[in-house]
C-alpha cells in the first residue's frame, strides 16, 4: 500500500478508537472514584457511566453523541519522511473517520453558520505543530473537544499582585459557576503564562498529560494536588448531582511570564475525556500509548 494511504488508514483507526474507548488513565481514575462513592445517587450515576462505556465497546459506537471537534497536537521530527503530506492526510482521515466511526457532524463555518457535514472547515480540525529536531518520528495527541466540556473554558490576564491566589480564585469561581455544564467529574487543565493566548493553549496542553503524572515542578505539583482537594470538597459529584469527589485531576502547564502580567487559562474535560496518543515511526509502524487495553 502506498505510504500516504497507510498513514491515513492508521489515523482513521486511531480517531475511531479515541471516540469509542476512554483512554486507560481516565477509565482507571473513574473506577477509583466510583468505588469511593457510597451515596445512592452517585453510585447509580457511575453505574450508568460504566454501562455506557461497556455498550460503546460492544456496539463499537462513540461513548457520547457529542464526538466533538477534532484537535491534533503534533510533535513532528524534522526527519519524519511524510511531513509534507501530513496535513492533507489528517484532513482526509478526519473526513473518513467521520463516516466510518461514525462521528457527529460538529463543524460549522463561521459567518455562514453552515455545517460542513465533514468535520472539516476553516482551521478545523485544529492542528498545532511542534518541531522536534533530529528525530524521524511523529507523536500525535488527539483531543475530541465536545461542546459542554468546552463551555467552562476561558482565560484572563491577572494583575501581578493577584498572584497564585488569583489563579486559584479564578479557577474555583469558574468551576463553581460553570463546571456542571461539562458533565462532571471533570479534568481541569490550568495554563499559566504572559497573556491570555499562551495561558489558554497551555491549559489545553495540560489536559493532554495523563492523569496520575504530576507536573515535574514540585511547587506546581503541590498546587495541582491542593486544587484537586479543594475542588473535590465543593461536592459537585458525578453529573453535578453531588458526591464525594468532583474532579478526576487538576493538571497545570506553565511558561515563564512577563513581570507585569500573569495570564491564567482554564480548559475542562468531562467524564468522557476523549484523548489519544500515538507514536508513528518512519516505517509507519505505530504504538497507541493511551489505549493499551483497547
Ligand atoms: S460534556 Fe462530555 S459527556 Fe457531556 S455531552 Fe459533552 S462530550 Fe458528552
Amino acid at each position: 500500500m502506498e505510504a500516504k494511504a497507510k498513514l491515513k488508514n492508521t489515523l482513521v483507526k486511531f480517531i475511531s478508537q479515541v471516540a469509542i474507548y476512554l483512554p486507560d488513565d481516565v477509565y482507571a481514575r473513574l473506577k477509583e472514584m466510583a468505588e469511593a462513592e457510597d451515596g445512592r445517587i452517585a453510585s447509580e450515576l457511575y453505574g450508568c457511566i460504566f454501562d455506557n462505556l461497556e455498550k460503546a465497546k460492544t456496539l463499537k459506537r462513540p461513548i457520547c453523541q457529542d464526538t466533538g471537534v477534532l484537535q491534533f497536537f503534533i510533535k513532528a521530527g524534522t526527519k519524519f519522511p511524510y511531513l509534507d503530506e501530513l496535513e492533507d492526510v489528517i484532513i482526509e482521515a478526519t473526513e473518513e473517520a467521520t463516516q466510518s466511526t461514525p462521528l457527529r457532524h460538529n463543524v460549522v463555518e463561521c459567518f455562514s453558520e453552515k455545517n460542513t457535514g465533514t468535520n472539516v472547515g476553516t482551521r478545523a480540525p485544529f492542528i498545532e505543530w511542534e518541531i522536534i529536531p533530529n528525530s524521524d518520528e511523529l507523536h500525535i495527541d488527539l483531543y475530541l473537544a465536545g461542546g459542554g466540556c468546552s463551555l467552562p473554558g476561558r482565560s484572563k490576564v491577572l494583575m501581578p499582585l493577584e498572584g497564585y491566589e488569583g489563579i486559584v480564585k479564578y479557577v474555583f469561581d469558574t468551576i463553581v459557576e460553570w463546571g456542571i455544564n461539562a458533565c462532571p467529574p471533570l479534568v481541569v487543565g490550568v495554563g499559566i503564562g504572559t497573556c491570555a493566548a499562551t495561558a489558554a493553549l497551555l491549559s489545553k496542553k495540560a489536559l493532554l498529560r495523563p492523569i496520575g503524572i504530576p507536573n515535574a515542578n514540585p511547587k506546581a505539583a503541590d498546587m495541582e494536588r491542593r486544587m484537586k482537594e479543594g475542588l473535590d470538597k465543593i461536592g459537585i459529584g458525578p453529573l453535578g448531582l453531588t458526591g464525594k469527589q468532583s474532579v478526576l485531576s487538576v493538571n497545570i502547564e506553565y511558561a515563564a511570564h512577563h513581570p507585569a502580567t500573569l495570564g491564567v487559562g482554564l480548559t475542562v474535560g468531562c467524564w468522557a475525556t476523549r484523548r489519544g496518543a500515538i507514536d508513528i515511526k518512519s516505517d509507519l509502524s505505530y504504538t497507541v500509548s493511551s489505549h493499551r487495553e483497547a
